[in-house]
């Protein structure tokens, strides 16, 4: 769902990244929170207010980005290992497997984060009213206005539409009720569209009234609700049919592979342009060496490939995604969603016997969907 991320540190041994979309975000906000200070305090020099929104934007997501340590910090004391946690938009993401345990630990886990932001939000309003006599006015006013912004940040993640905290602790009551995860995340995530719809419907509303930065905020917020949502259950169904299902069963196996000695020119006429593959094994002497992909061959300039040669464009063995024939593909799911080269390589003693792309999972789900009724 998300572009690229890249990582900026690692906090109590969790991964911290920031999504690409989170930079614009950021920009914005200072910029919002530079013009509030400059207005609510128009005797601060302009150096000031940006010092002032600067510390504020610094402060709304560091209280983010506590929240979610929260959620890693709690996962992993329960067991649960956290993959990272990525700061987008406006808010934050931890990725963990917390439906892997029971109902118990997801409530727990869940609950922890909107807690979090309210402690935040008490620590802010006595740090504002106990500062109120030491520190300056705008200071005083910008804590203030964090406490407000924590409260708001834990009420709205308390609204009961998944993935929202709100929502994972429905999703775990109705687990607990049920003895049925998957029961309980189609009704979470239902829920979690129709509380998108009505942010939507809300985001109108504000429209009509005249009020388009409350609109924007609100229509954008619930489709992004309504879209994850949705998303979390259709991979949930994914992971329900990949259940069961080994590497070799999904992996595209009539593999075409190509000498390292060949020039581009001959790649792209023998092979690129004859077969339907956007990438082909590198093979010297019944071993795989490394992989010529399409992307590897447009970055080099059309009038050079008769002079260069495969070997020397190709993305080494070593630098690919590899797994075992007999591989899990619900694991191989997550290495296909994480990396991004979008492909998976099967090799089978140091030699590739399939590989594994999105179209290749696509065609396979396509045809369990034709022969198993219980798909619906
Ligand atoms: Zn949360």
């Amino acid at each position: 769902m998300f572009g690229t991320s890249w990582r900026v540190g690692r906090i109590a041994g969790i991964e911290v990244r920031v999504d690409s979309s989170w930079v614009v975000i950021a920009l914005l906000i200072t910029y919002s929170m530079y013009l509030r200070a400059s207005i609510l305090y128009p005797e601060l020099s302009g150096g000031g207010a940006v010092a002032l929104g600067i510390l504020a934007t610094v402060l709304f997501f560091g209280s983010v980005l506590v929240h979610e340590l929260a959620h890693a910090v709690v996962s992993q004391a329960r067991g649960i290992r956290v993959q990272d946690i990525t700061l987008f938009l406006f808010g934050g993401a931890t990725r963990a497997r917390v439906e892997s345990r029971g109902p118990a630990d997801e409530f727990l886990i869940a609950l922890v984060g909107p807690l979090t932001s309210a402690l935040l939000a008490a620590l802010f309003g006595i740090v504002a009213t106990l500062g109120r006599d030491v520190l300056s006015t705008p200071v005083v006013g910008t804590f203030g206005y964090l406490a407000w912004t924590n409260l708001l940040l834990a009420v709205f993640n308390l609204l009961p539409g998944f993935p929202l905290d709100g929502g994972r602790l429905l999703r775990s009551a109705i687990w607990k009720a049920t003895g049925s995860l998957r029961r309980a995340t189609r009704v979470a995530s239902l829920a979690g569209q129709a509380v998108g719809w009505l942010l939507v419907a809300a985001g109108v509303a504000s429209l009509l009234g005249g009020n388009l930065a409350g609109a924007i905020w609100f229509a954008f917020i619930g489709w992004f609700l309504v879209q994850a949502a949705r998303a979390s259950y259709q991979e949930l169904q994914l992971r329900d049919m990949l259940r069961g299902v080994e590497a070799e069963d999904v992996m595209a196996g009539d593999l075409v592979r190509i000498p390292p000695e060949l020039s581009l020119q001959d790649a792209v006429d023998d092979y690129f342009m004859r077969y339907d593959h956007g990438a082909f094994p590198v093979d010297e002497q019944g071993r795989t060496i490394g992989l010529l992909t399409l992307r590897g061959v447009r970055r080099v300039p059309k009038e050079q490939w008769p002079t260069r040669r495969v070997r020397d464009h190709m993305v080494p063995l070593g630098d690919q995604v590899v797994v075992a024939p007999e591989a899990r593909m619900d694991d191989v799911l997550g290495k296909l969603q994480d990396g991004d080269a979008g492909r998976v390589l099967v090799v089978q003693d140091g030699e590739v016997v399939g590989i594994i792309t999105p179209s290749d999972l696509t065609r396979w789900l396509r045809r369990w969907r034709a022969l198993d009724s219980r798909a619906r």
